[in-house]
């Protein structure tokens, strides 16, 4: 579905985005709602999978062309329905599957996924979806998070963690340049090692984890590359014309002053360059797993809670003794 198609849907449901997703009730069901056609739709069953509910879902689905993705447990993933097969609009879909899951006896989860216990009073994005949690776990979670991504910040360091990611890019090269020097094969995919081995070097070596870890990981996957191809020019000297490594690192000083070797380097690393891009890309994706990006993230889920089962009707009786 195209981006804005999905937003358009989600708001005709009434759901919130949160990310990449959008989370809210259905009929009686949290949702988390997934621009994936195969995993669609995520929902948090009370009780665990059985055979005679997978069986009546799969049907009520199948009228429409969609079925069961997944079922591991409590956690159930719906797939869209097709396009040929459609009873009504989207939306009506996903209405249509929540009714679908109440029709096969089953309810939404109460058991919190921090503490296992039931008596959920807030509905939130927590472990990967929307559901029924407690208030109180989801605050305690997120003041984890904050003191994780705090002391990271406090302990972290710069220069440890330059050093970790120089560490990390040279062993992220060293695939590369063994491939290249001994099989005279290029795979360009294994630079996308390169920037991520920096990063995680610079991770094991506590650098602070803000958005100096991507930068020094884009930085050190750029030098990686150049000292790739010195090391091979190297390599390729002392292997065709015998010469000794004191001998090539005699010239390597008028190699390195020689900017026509850089401009050969750069042009012909093109596709390298690129590959280290989709390596950096995951990166910025890994980044945003870390301690300030799980804060983050821990902080967007408390402001999306909302009060649920007992709190919730409490606070609606509240509101209506007022009127
Ligand atoms: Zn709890």
């Amino acid at each position: 579905m195209k981006a804005n198609e999905f937003t358009l849907l989600a708001q005709q449901l009434g759901l919130t985005p949160f990310g990449q997703v959008f989370c809210g009730e259905v009929g009686r069901w949290p949702i988390t709602l997934n621009n994936n056609k195969l995993a669609y739709i995520r929902v948090f069953t009370e009780q665990p999978r059985s055979r005679e509910a997978m069986q009546k879902i799969s049907a009520g689905l199948k009228t429409w062309g969609g079925r069961i993705y997944s079922w591991s447990g409590n956690d159930l993933w719906l797939s869209a329905a097709k396009k040929n097969r459609m009873q009504g609009s989207e939306a009506e879909y996903v209405e249509y599957c929540a009714q679908i899951l109440s029709d096969a006896g089953l309810l939404p989860r109460d058991r919190c996924p921090y503490c296992r216990q039931s008596g959920c009073d807030a509905l939130s994005f927590a472990k990967g979806g929307y559901g029924a949690v407690h208030y109180r776990c989801l605050q305690d979670a997120a003041a984890r998070e904050r003191d994780k991504a705090d002391s990271n910040l406090q302990n972290g360091s710069y220069l440890l963690g330059v050093v970790g990611a120089f560490l990390g890019m040279i062993v992220g090269s060293i695939p590369s340049f063994l491939t290249i020097a001994f099989m005279q094969m290029e795979y360009a995919v294994l630079f996308a090692l390169i920037p991520l081995c920096a990063y995680f070097g610079y991770k094991l070596f506590r650098g602070k984890m803000n958005k100096a870890a991507l930068v020094v990981s884009i930085l050190m996957a750029i030098l990686g590359v150049f000292l790739l191809y010195f090391e091979l020019i190297i390599f390729s000297v002392m292997h065709e014309y015998g010469a000794s490594f004191s001998q090539v690192m005699s010239v390597m000083p008028s190699l390195l002053r020689d900017g026509e070797v850089w401009a050969s380097i750069l042009t012909g690393a093109l596709q390298e360059f690129l590959f280290m891009g989709l390596g950096i890309f995951f990166v910025w994706r890994l980044i945003s797993s870390t301690a300030a990006g799980n804060a983050d993230n821990a902080a967007a889920a408390l402001q999306l809670a909302r009060p649920y089962g007992q709190r919730a009707q409490a606070e609606a009786a509240a509101s209506r003794s007022e009127d």
